[in-house]
């Protein structure tokens, strides 16, 4: 089928809204007609070259024998909803008509990880960015003769996905589009993140560095696992707002003030968790995050890093002698098909707030005053609707 589709040529270009071709479902996997898509930053780092291996690592990837990356042309947009139009065969949890939402990790539900309640290190993780289905290897997506990559095995900025059945998660049908979009990454990576991932405690002192669309929700998250204090770090004025009325109890524009306040608050001690979730990881911020872990405490990375080789400084015997732990995570530690269904009663209840994200709704031709926007700050959550 015929469709319109926001692709990517390569860094430092804008995207490009422009027909797509898309095959029809085979065995294990299903259309979806979007609803919704999430303007998550992961996306834009394709854009930017965040994402993109820099030619030293490139040169070392190849000598150890790694597959070579081929990003471009993309079809972005891992995050959104919608319903299944059509499905292949061998598909058993969802009927043409459901309601759902996508996980950005295809996860098989049979490997080791996936068995040890572990889905977002399924080993699926390894063909997030490949132009081929997990399902069969072969080919789906397609912009005049080239073949696409789809994001995240989803490509949520098209009218149209066709996607394995492991990408979809069923929805309830009284819970609302936009509500099952945001669980899709954002919500869930940051409410993972400061709940199970970084281990709050109640009582604990948590910092969450960067209140965007993944961290405000660590900040939720946090203050839900019963955090005592919430330090909400960002530069953005309008985020630090927005991050005390999602449970903040205190603020500071930088890390560097951070120190001194989170310092006078615990008495000295600092905190028991720290969540890094900016734009992007830049490994300097790694030195002041772990002067903010008290001794014995958990920093927790949950953002993406430029992909270079990276000095990180660290003081090792800080490190050693304090008995800290730095910590690397994917969807916050949560398991999509449980977590998402788990949030969405959360936010059905009143315990969790979904509709208070969004800052701004665009057409899918506006796409790029949404990366923009989200760019300048000027967003939490920015979301493409369609017809
Ligand atoms: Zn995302
Ligand atoms: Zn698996």
């Amino acid at each position: 089928m015929k469709c319109d589709g926001a692709v990517l040529r390569g860094v430092g270009q804008e995207w490009e809204v422009q027909e797509i071709t898309l095959d029809p479902p085979r065995e294990g996997e299903v259309l979806v007609k979007m609803a919704v898509a999430g303007i998550c930053h992961s996306d834009d780092h394709f854009a930017t070259g965040d994402m993109v291996p820099t030619p030293e690592l490139e040169a070392i990837m190849e000598a150890s024998g790694a597959p070579r990356l081929d990003y471009f042309p993309m079809l972005g947009g891992h995050e959104g909803a919608g319903v299944v139009e059509e499905v292949g065969p061998g598909v058993r949890s969802v009927l043409p008509g459901d309601r759902v939402s996508f996980s950005f990790i295809p996860a098989c539900g049979a490997c080791r990880w996936c068995v040890s309640g572990m889905t977002y290190l399924c080993d699926n993780g390894a063909m997030t960015l490949v132009k081929e289905m997990t399902t069969d290897g072969t080919r789906r997506r397609h912009v005049g003769d080239e073949d696409l990559t789809a994001m995240t095995q989803l490509g949520t900025f098209a009218e149209y996905a066709v996607v394995a059945e492991e990408s979809v998660i069923k929805i309830d049908k009284s819970i609302p589009f936009e509500a099952a979009s945001l669980v899709s990454c954002g919500v869930t990576t940051g409410w993972g993140s400061g709940t199970v991932g970084v281990g709050t405690q109640p009582g604990d002192t948590v910092v969450v560095i960067g209140t965007g669309g993944v961290g405000i929700n660590a900040v939720q998250g946090a203050r839900a696992a019963g955090a005592n204090a919430v330090i909400a770090v960002d530069p953005v004025d309008f985020k630090r707002d927005t991050a005390k009325f999602f449970g903040a109890t205190d603020t500071s524009p930088s890390v560097e003030a951070a120190i001194p306040l989170v310092h006078e608050l615990t008495r000295g001690v600092m905190a028991d968790r720290v969540v890094l979730t900016p734009s992007v990881l830049h490994a300097e911020l790694l030195a002041p995050a772990l002067m903010l872990t008290r001794k014995g405490g958990t920093c927790l990375l949950t953002a993406v890093p430029k992909f270079e080789l990276s000095m990180v400084p660290m003081s090792l015997v800080d490190m050693i002698q304090s008995c800290k732990q730095v910590k690397g995570l994917l969807y916050g530690g949560m398991n999509p098909r449980a977590s998402m269904p788990m949030l969405l009663d959360m936010y059905r209840n009143g315990h969790l707030k979904l509709d208070e994200l969004i800052t701004r709704r665009y057409r899918l031709d506006q796409i790029n005053d949404a990366i923009t926007d989200m760019r300048d700050g000027r967003n939490i959550r920015g979301i493409i609707e369609f017809d």
